[in-house]
């Protein structure tokens, strides 16, 4: 688990109601001492078939100083974006420069998977984009210019780099039954967890009966998924539900060894093996 960064938001993002342009106005503008700090989480697969980095974090250029600036923020992401998220990076957190730390350099890794087109989980792409194979689920892309999330998606973070788009499939696993087997073998399998956005996947880790689930934006902590409350960032309210509903089965599952997700104050990047 490497930590690529924080945003600071309104504590309506993860725990919020129906997000409405009113809301939506509300979370931008909020004042600093309203706002909580949650991380954003990348993760790292050792697998034998390669290394698989999901998601990349915010990029450095985003927080050169490593803080938060809105003007510096704001020439790499549309202003708004910029002022509801806050984001920063410490310095030596952004991807590269942690893989770098590991001596992995872009070109070793095998996969990025991106779990869906928001600008906190693709901004550090620019670090990592010489990486043999960058995973997008057609069904993100598709939507990610036609809907209400192009206003949170810029495509300047990722338009340019060569991505492999390939359709979910149909599969008795998720929320939707719409599963991506990476390796034909379900030990990664990306999975339509939709809410948040049309096309978001989680992934899905097996190895010897365990399983980890990377929950990516369907819930920002447990408390979403325990007590049924829906992130307030999000605008199929329905949809998320039915994606929390699964990651709670998931989590009741005695193989099940970790349920993570990208933004989970709680949670401290550690190694888990299974
Ligand atoms: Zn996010």
């Amino acid at each position: 688990m490497l930590r690529c960064g924080s945003i600071r938001v309104d504590p309506t993002v993860p725990y919020g109601k129906r997000l409405d342009l009113t809301e939506a106005a509300r979370q931008l503008t909020a004042a600093d001492k309203k706002r909580i700090t949650l991380p954003v989480f990348t993760y790292l697969i050792e697998h034998p078939k390669g290394l698989i980095l999901v998601d990349t974090g915010w990029c450095r250029d985003i927080s050169p100083d490593g803080v938060y600036d809105l003007k510096t923020a704001s020439s790499v992401l549309p202003s708004r974006i910029a002022a509801l998220f806050h984001p920063s990076v410490s310095k030596g957190m952004a991807i590269h420069e942690q893989l770098a730390c590991m001596g992995i350099g872009p070109q070793d890794l095998d996969y990025v998977l991106l779990t869906h087109l928001d600008a906190d989980h693709v901004s550090g792409l620019r670090h990592v984009h010489k990486a043999k194979h960058i995973v997008l689920l057609e069904y993100e892309y598709y939507w990610s210019c036609r809907t209400v999330y192009k206003t949170r998606q810029p495509r300047n973070l990722w338009i340019q780099y060569p991505m492999e788009r390939p359709f979910y499939r149909g599969s008795s696993l998720g929320p939707n039954h719409w599963v991506i087997d990476l390796f034909g073998d379900e030990s990664i399998q990306m999975v339509n967890v939709p809410g948040h956005t049309e096309g978001q996947a989680a992934i899905v880790i097996r190895n010897s009966g365990n399983v980890v689930l990377l929950a990516a934006d369907a819930a920002f902590s447990p408390r979403n998924w325990k007590e049924m409350i829906v992130p307030g960032f999000g605008f199929a309210r329905e949809w998320q539900m039915k994606s929390l509903r699964w990651i709670a089965e998931m989590a009741a599952d005695p193989s099940c060894a970790a349920v993570l997700c990208s933004h989970d104050p709680d949670v401290t990047p550690d190694i888990i093996d299974i």
